[in-house]
């Protein structure tokens, strides 16, 4: 590749300064900026884009999965904050069954109720949030963050703050502090990403059930009409009857981390997308009249960098139901890994009502010291980050990073010199389940 050199030499103006500043605002990013700001530090929350939830709006995932022991739900408290914000605008006659979540099972995704929700709840915690800025790089100083860089339309910027958290979901800021990060699984790819979308219009009176679709969409496969590596079709209800979530497309052995890989694999995405809205109207009833209700507007990133920290889970610690006495989340998803080079997706469960618990060195990066990491991208394997990766447990990995993050700016201590067991009972404290 050819290069050139590029040295802005100009100073930037310091936009931003506080105790702790978050990087990313979906779920990770949600649960630190809040538990942070709780537990008394100035936050700022700085988010590429003009509105919060990550995967959750921008990436138009949908249900939250279910992450419970038994009737317990593992994720408190923010998670149910979270919901019972979105519930609160839902039509009044559907808000208690939401919020109660029909026995603790997945809930539905609104992205609009999901990011509006989000902001009501950095909004009353006391979040300064900062749209619409995109983290570039770090300045450093004895193993520090002594600024993050940021382009903004005001073009460069800088912003200061004693504790950074990186809720990227891609490690971003830990990469560019120089903390060591893995990707991908054995075959060295990381688990497809995938183009979500909503088709309303759909006569579910008439859809055939889901044995006879799969074999519509084999007998598609197999005459050259979509082309697509998933083996079957994921499809989920939303609030409206007449509307289907896909979560199908499958775009494999791409890098997220990787701009030109990323913009190639919007158009892979939205290329199976149209095969697949055509396949649907021409043969599978009740699709006849289908209509595009919407996409994400960034294909869904299951996995990218893994950064490494203090201490690291793998498929061992899963099978066997790991706890810690610093444990900082707790996880019963199971093992969920779309085979990265194409069809396939291996679940493995827990036994029903156990758990594995993250413990807090997986949140405490390598190489940097004064930053955390929130939501999925913390120092786990391949198989366990297909676990704890989804929207419940990233919040709760959040929280402890915000938690951890107050604490350490306060105490002027660095991330890896807390002890876990203190930001475990600090977490409990303010309404956590462990
Ligand atoms: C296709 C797909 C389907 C899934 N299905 C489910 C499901 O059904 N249920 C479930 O619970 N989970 C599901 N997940 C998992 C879940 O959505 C994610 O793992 C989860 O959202 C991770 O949270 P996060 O906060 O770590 O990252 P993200 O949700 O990715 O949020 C990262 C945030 O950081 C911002 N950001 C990124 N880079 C920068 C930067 N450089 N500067 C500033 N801001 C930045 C982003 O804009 C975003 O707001 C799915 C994921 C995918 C991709």
């Amino acid at each position: 590749m050819t290069t050139v050199t590029y040295r802005p030499s100009t100073p930037l103006p310091v936009i931003a300064e506080s105790d702790v500043i978050v990087v990313g605002g979906g779920p990770g990013g949600l649960g630190a900026a809040v538990m942070a700001a709780r537990a008394g530090a100035r936050v700022t929350l700085m988010e590429r884009y003009g509105l919060l939830g990550g995967m959750a709006s921008i990436g138009e995932v949908h249900p939250f999965m279910r992450n419970h022991a038994g009737a317990e739900c593992l994720d408190r408290p923010v998670y149910l904050e979270w919901i019972r914000a979105m519930g609160r605008y839902l039509p009044p006659a559907e808000q208690d069954a939401y919020i109660a979540g029909a026995g603790g099972s997945s809930r539905m995704i609104s992205k609009e109720l999901a990011a509006l929700a989000a902001e009501d709840l950095c909004l009353e915690a006391g979040v300064r949030l900062l749209y619409h800025h995109a983290f570039a790089d770090v300045l450093q100083s004895n193993g520090r963050i002594a600024a993050g860089i940021f382009l903004s339309k005001s073009g460069l910027v800088a912003a200061r703050a004693t504790l950074w958290v990186d809720a990227t979901g891609d490690g971003d800021v830990a990469a560019r502090a120089g903390s060591p990060f893995e990707k991908g699984g054995p075959s060295g790819y990381c688990q497809p990403m995938t183009l979500c979308f909503k088709l309303s219009g759909v006569d579910k009176n008439r859809t055939p059930p889901p044995a006879e679709r799969h074999q519509l969409f084999l007998a598609a496969k197999a005459e050259g009409r979509i082309h697509c590596p998933r083996e079957n079709v994921l499809q989920f209800e939303w609030f409206e009857p007449d509307i289907v979530h896909f979560n199908t497309t499958r775009v494999v052995q791409k890098d997220a981390t990787n701009g030109v890989e990323l913009s190639d694999a919007e158009i892979e995405g939205r290329r199976q997308l149209r095969e697949i809205l055509a396949w649907l109207r021409r043969d599978v009833p009740g699709y006849e009249q289908a209509r595009l209700h919407s996409m994400a507007h960034h294909i869904g990133v299951r996995e990218s960098r893994r950064i490494l920290g203090q201490a690291y889970l793998t498929r061992d610690d899963f099978l066997r139901c790991a706890k810690f006495p610093d444990g900082i989340a707790r996880v019963s998803y199971p093992i969920d890994i779309h085979n990265p080079l194409g069809g396939g997706t291996e679940i493995l469960h827990v036994p029903e009502g156990d758990f594995y618990e993250i413990p807090y060195g997986c949140i405490v990066p390598q190489g940097c010291n004064n930053l955390l990491i929130a939501g999925r991208p913390i120092s786990v394997d391949h198989a366990v980050h297909s676990s704890m990766r989804v929207m419940p447990p990233a919040i709760s990995v959040g929280q402890a990073a915000g938690v951890a993050a107050a604490l350490a700016a306060q105490t002027g201590r660095k991330p890896a010199e807390l002890e876990g067991t203190v930001i475990r009972s600090r977490l409990k404290a303010m309404g956590a389940w462990l």
